[in-house]
């Protein structure tokens, strides 16, 4: 029995001693020194940006770059439920539009998303800003009660507070886009504001509702529009301070003649060919003005 006691105590002491180490130096030790017992963690970098999409075009970087953004995408299909979803829309149209600029060629481009990935709204802004964007152009379509007959694309610059009511209610569904990883809506429209005190934006700000009022000018008779001015609201995606900014609803995807129009061969080739003759305008005016293009 002694014996027992005597071998257990030869195990047992170093174990008592080593423990009340640990808690000495777990309450006295210095940061630093002594015992390590931190347990490390990999933790995504705060500072780490997304990566960047490819830009395609000339190589010479002082030619005109547009950041076309296909709306939703991933787990975000936006709107429509059977048939034919926003998310698959806005690729193709986007993708006819990136053919279109580059055919033409003199203009860069890149595109947010160029597969069915999800990208949260503030990050497609930023792509734009990071890449040094000169337009950034956000392609969707809207959806709406069938009664009420919508028809035709309508084109959005940012604002504070919607032009009316029909738009407030569009950035409210295109901004909830956000909202299935738990961010609040209402965040957005604070930080839509905040970004509008900002007297940096208002060139930027010129820019954007100069590029709508030219889609609608070279759309004229080319395709369907539901409102004949350029709309407002406050867009999470439209949010890019420096960047001149539309957002593009192409038209109505419970409407089956919308529809029929955006996934037809045809009806691509004339919006990308009616974006692309507007950018080009835009460009060449803001040549004149900024000194190079
Ligand atoms: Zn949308």
């Amino acid at each position: 029995m002694r014996r027992v006691l005597i071998l257990l105590g030869v195990f047992l002491v170093p174990v008592a001693v080593f423990g009340a180490l640990v808690l000495a130096d777990r309450s006295f030790g210095l940061v630093g020194r002594g015992f390590d017992y931190v347990v490390s963690v990999e933790l995504p970098d705060p500072d780490a940006q997304a990566k960047l999409p490819k830009v395609e075009g000339p190589v010479d970087a002082t030619r005109p770059l547009v950041v076309i953004d296909p709306g939703h995408g991933g787990k975000d299909p936006g709107a429509g439920t059977a048939g034919t979803l926003e998310k698959d829309l806005t690729l193709a149209l986007a993708l006819a539009l990136k053919d279109e600029l580059l055919r033409g060629g003199g203009v860069r481009v890149a595109l947010t998303r160029s597969d069915d990935s999800y990208i949260f709204l503030g990050e497609r802004s930023a792509i734009a800003r990071r890449l040094g964007a000169d337009l950034f152009i956000s392609i969707h379509a809207d959806s709406t009660e069938v009664s009420t007959g919508a028809i035709g694309a309508t084109v959005y610059t940012l604002s504070a507070k919607g032009s009316n009511e029909v738009a407030e209610r569009m950035a409210a569904r295109e901004n909830a886009a956000d909202s299935i990883n738990g961010v609040a809506m209402q965040d957005y429209g604070e930080n839509v504001g905040a970004v509008l005190v900002d007297l940096s934006q208002r060139r930027a700000q010129a820019g954007s509702e100069g590029f709508a009022a030219l889609i609608l000018r070279e759309g004229r008779g080319r395709m369907p529009f539901k409102e004949a001015e350029p709309q407002s609201a406050a867009f999470a995606v439209l949010k890019a301070p420096e960047v001149p900014s539309v957002l593009f609803e192409s038209g109505y995807i419970n409407n089956p003649i919308d529809v029929a129009r955006l996934t037809s061969p045809a009806g691509r080739l004339a919006f990308a060919q009616v974006i692309d003759q507007a950018i080009r305008v835009f460009f060449a005016r803001s040549k004149g003005s900024v000194g190079g293009a």
